[in-house]
């Protein structure tokens, strides 16, 4: 096939059984969301938000796309909106990583920057009130609005469902990380309709508030919550799992080490998390889990550079 726009890139990612040494045999398969063009899960959701909005006729060709993001989210959008013509500003806290930032401003995207202190709700107050001021803005608003699990119900689930299903593999249990909770809510939604009794768990940083945990800062990126996501009202998580950034970074270190694969902090925390649900569930289970982005964009980051113990 020759490729007309770098949207038809997103989506049907790789889905690799992992190498790894787990309780009761169970085997672990993860969604390599890197594979995306602008190297994450979240240009699913930046294509899905434009279109959606698009489609409700809320879009001019002179918008303006306003968003408060951990910096995924961004680069998304910003893909979608060069696509459309349409401008993009993007409110990140400023503690988020030098690279994403990078690639966002490449793209064509402005960046307003909020204080790290005032985390994620900082950055959506300010992306609030930045919309009253420019006229003919549009803000997508990934947090509360319900086109984000929608955006991984129609493309994400269904490529797992299909994958497992033509492989004749039954599924156990599905493990995501929430940052905004839509990858979770959204690809829980349909795998518990297709393979029933399946155990969806989900997994935060410590300093993410599921567990009932304090709010603090952590290493992790792009998972943990600092409100409990409006989407878990209709889709609760059958599990929490807490894992500290130690943890996280193990697994980030292994899995460069054993299996190639040279993944984000939230794919290390995805993984920890499978490793300990996978003590629970019965021999040869199937467990299915998301490695939503690639190391390579937080290499400032000196955790990442493995240059000494963690
Ligand atoms: N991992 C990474 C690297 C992310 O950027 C995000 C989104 N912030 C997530 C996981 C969590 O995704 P969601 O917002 O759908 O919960």
């Amino acid at each position: 096939m020759i490729y007309q726009d770098v949207s038809q890139l997103i989506g049907q990612t790789p889905l690799m059984k992992l190498a790894v040494e787990t309780p009761n045999h169970v085997s672990i398969y993860a969604k390599l969301e890197m594979f995306n063009p602008g190297g994450s899960i979240k240009d699913r959701l930046g294509e899905y938000l434009m279109d959606d909005a698009q489609k409700k006729g809320l879009l001019t060709a002179e918008t303006t796309i306003i968003e408060p993001t951990a910096g995924n989210t961004g680069i998304g959008l910003a893909l979608a909106a060069q696509k459309r013509g349409l401008k993009t500003i993007l409110v990140v806290p400023e503690k988020f990583s030098q690279e994403k930032q990078i690639l966002m401003r490449a793209l064509g995207a402005k960046i307003v920057h909020t204080p790290s202190g005032s985390g994620i709700k900082g950055a959506i107050a300010k992306a609030k009130k930045l919309a009253t001021q420019i006229p003919d803005s549009y803000l997508p608003l990934q947090f509360e609005n319900l086109a984000n699990p929608a955006a991984y119900a129609t493309s994400l689930a269904p490529e797992i469902v299909t994958e497992f299903t033509k492989n004749k593999l039954s599924l156990a249990a599905f493990v995501a990380g929430a940052g905004s909770g839509g990858t979770f809510a959204g690809i829980t939604q349909v795998l518990k309709q297709k393979f029933p009794g399946l155990t969806a768990a989900v997994v935060e940083p410590e300093g993410s508030i599921l567990n009932g945990g304090a709010s603090h800062s952590h290493l992790t990126e792009g998972i943990g919550v600092e409100f409990i996501p409006p989407f878990f009202a209709k889709t609760k998580p059958d599990v929490i799992y807490t894992i500290s950034d130690r943890e996280a970074f193990e697994q980030v270190k292994q899995l460069a080490l054993t299996n190639g694969l040279f993944v984000g902090s939230s794919s290390g925390a995805a993984l920890a998390a499978s490793l300990k649900l996978a003590k629970e569930l019965p021999q040869n289970s199937n467990i299915v889990t998301i490695f939503p982005d690639s190391s390579e964009r937080y290499l400032s980051k000196h955790i990442y550079r493995f240059e000494e113990e963690i």
